[in-house]
């Protein structure tokens, strides 16, 4: 089967440093979500020796939608986002960006310039530079960072930023170096520079652990204030703050789908129960 036309084949685009092939046009104003979707996964296994980390899973996130991922530790929450971004390839089924990207053909660069944004557990970002320039150089790209820092603004990129600034509310701490940021003033910052890509699915892997309350509750207004311009995908644990953002709750275990709907009906769910209590 084709999956692609000749003239969506990967070209390299110029003005771009270093090996970075283009692929943003693959998916610019052309990612196929007729059908109401922006991911889908099919059938997808990953065993590690023999173990089932994803056995048969099957999901799908709709377009503008924010999904939350439940399920106990070891459920093959964090191998689901590694088979997506590319790290881990599954041993068999589909993985769906659109109707017509097979994202297992991809590497991890790649797919991140497909238009899929990965937020890890520890936040990542320049320690060593203020928030500000962090963004800079989100918004750069894969450019070096002496080449990133040193390029005059445009204004257009400036309003970016402090568009990106505004978003993720860190205005105030623009000049503030990274390193002296709090815990949930560093993941904010780290969502800031995912944005910066604009990508069209983002990940999140336990974004509010280890906030304060305070900051849980702005990161919950920070991803509802995303929902419809980005799909999200948000792995995390902690209830009140899903409670907070969730329409549709996929809860995970044992590498499949256990159950799906509201937080309500899947926390009534007898089986749902049982995981959860253990046997
Ligand atoms: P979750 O994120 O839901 O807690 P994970 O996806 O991290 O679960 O892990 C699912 C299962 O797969 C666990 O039993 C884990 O030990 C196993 N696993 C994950 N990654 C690897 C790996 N690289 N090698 C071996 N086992 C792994
Ligand atoms: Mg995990």
């Amino acid at each position: 089967m084709t999956l692609f036309s000749p003239k969506t084949a990967v070209v390299e685009r110029e003005g771009w440093d270093g090996e970075a092939k283009g692929l943003a046009h693959l998916v610019d104003g052309q990612l196929d979500t007729r059908h109401g979707a922006i991911l889908y996964l099919e059938e997808v296994c990953v065993s590690f020796d023999g173990f089932k980390a994803l056995n048969h899973l099957n999901l799908d996130i709709g377009v503008g939608e924010l999904r939350c991922i439940i399920g106990p530790n070891g459920a093959g929450k964090t191998t689901m986002m590694d088979v997506i971004t590319g790290k881990t390839r599954p041993d068999s089924g589909a993985v769906f960006f659109g109707q017509t990207i097979d994202l297992t053909r991809y590497r991890e660069a790649e797919i991140a310039q497909l238009g899929i944004g990965r937020k890890f557990q520890k936040p990542t970002v320049f320690e060593a530079m203020t928030v500000f320039e962090n963004l800079q150089l989100a918004l750069a790209g894969p450019r070096s960072v002496w080449a990133s820092l040193r390029a005059r603004l445009t204004g257009e990129q400036r309003d970016r930023i402090e568009a990106l600034l505004l978003r993720v509310r860190l205005q105030e701490q623009r000049h503030r170096v990274a390193g002296l940021l709090s815990h949930g003033q560093k993941q904010w910052l780290e969502i800031g520079m995912l944005l910066a890509q604009d990508p069209q699915l983002l990940l999140l892997d336990e974004p509010v652990a280890g906030m304060t309350d305070a900051e849980t509750e702005k990161t919950a207004e920070l991803l509802l204030s995303l929902k419809g311009h980005h799909s999200l995908m948000v792995v995390e644990h902690d209830m009140a703050f899903v409670e907070a953002i969730a329409e549709r709750v996929t809860v995970l275990a044992e590498g499949s789908v256990l159950a799906e709907g509201s937080l309500a009906q899947v926390q009534a769910d007898e089986r749902v129960i049982e995981v959860y209590l253990g046997r």
